[in-house]
């Protein structure tokens, strides 16, 4: 899985999942809407229960280890991270080339605001790439860093980042996101397929977001980028 939000919750209840429970995560970074849903996802919480996190090291020297064990303890929750039923097993990457299960990942930091990753996951000769949080260039002008272009270039699916309209990025062009149209230049860029407008302004209504996309999609159609908007619930076939 990629990230650690809310999500969890709700997503593999005791049914269907099996026991022990086995999975990894791919998170991009340490912010709270990456990574509040750890401590209630259900699979992870009985015996047994293994689950590898990769995350991006810390630039002040702390371990990912560390951070969860300082975030997960009273007063922010009833328990430490040790005391849950399941092990927990994290691991400190960067720019690296990996294995996770017969999955071959790819992570490299990217912009935003603290140290953030964005993977490339390749199995079966699709690649799926995922860069929920990217600080697009503060005047607003189009360019890639090299690790971001590592990550696209060629993918069968990017899930991005799409937070702000350009009147809104004006406002809050520092705050480590970027436009609609951003997402669909670095698409389009890199050769990617199909675009998945990800990581939505929290204050967007869902009519707003249907009009972005339209949007989107009119001009991915131009480009031979086709775009859909994620959502809750949604299940794509690569
Ligand atoms: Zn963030
Ligand atoms: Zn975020």
């Amino acid at each position: 899985m990629f990230d650690l939000g809310t999500g969890l919750r709700y997503s593999c209840g005791q049914s269907g999942v099996p026991s022990p429970f086995r999975g990894a995560c791919l998170l991009t970074h340490m912010h709270w809407d990456h990574i509040q849903g750890l401590p209630f996802f259900m699979p992870t919480l009985r015996d047994g229960a293994h689950f590898d996190i990769y995350a991006p090291t810390q630039d002040d020297g702390r371990t990912v280890a560390e951070v969860f064990d300082a975030i997960i303890r009273p007063p922010m929750f009833p328990i430490s991270l040790r005391e849950l039923p399941g092990t927990f097993n994290f691991h400190d990457v960067a720019d690296d080339d990996f294995m996770v299960g017969g999955y071959q990942v790819r992570s490299r930091l990217v912009p935003h605001i603290g140290n953030t990753l964005g993977f490339r996951v390749t199995w079966g000769g699709k690649t799926v790439v995922y860069l929920s949080d990217h600080q697009m260039p503060l005047d607003g002008s189009m360019g890639l860093a090299d690790g971001a272009r590592e990550l696209c270039e060629g993918a069968d699916l990017l899930i991005h980042d799409a937070q702000y309209t350009p009147h809104e990025f004006v406002e809050k062009n520092n705050w480590g996101h970027c436009t609609v149209d951003y997402a669909l230049w670095v698409a389009a860029e890199c050769g990617v397929k199909t675009l998945a407008l990800f990581h939505h302004d929290p204050a967007r209504c869902d009519d707003e977001v249907d009009q972005l996309l339209e949007a989107a999609a009119c001009e991915g159609d131009k480009r031979g980028v086709q775009v859909f908007a994620a959502h809750e619930g949604l299940t794509v076939t690569v």
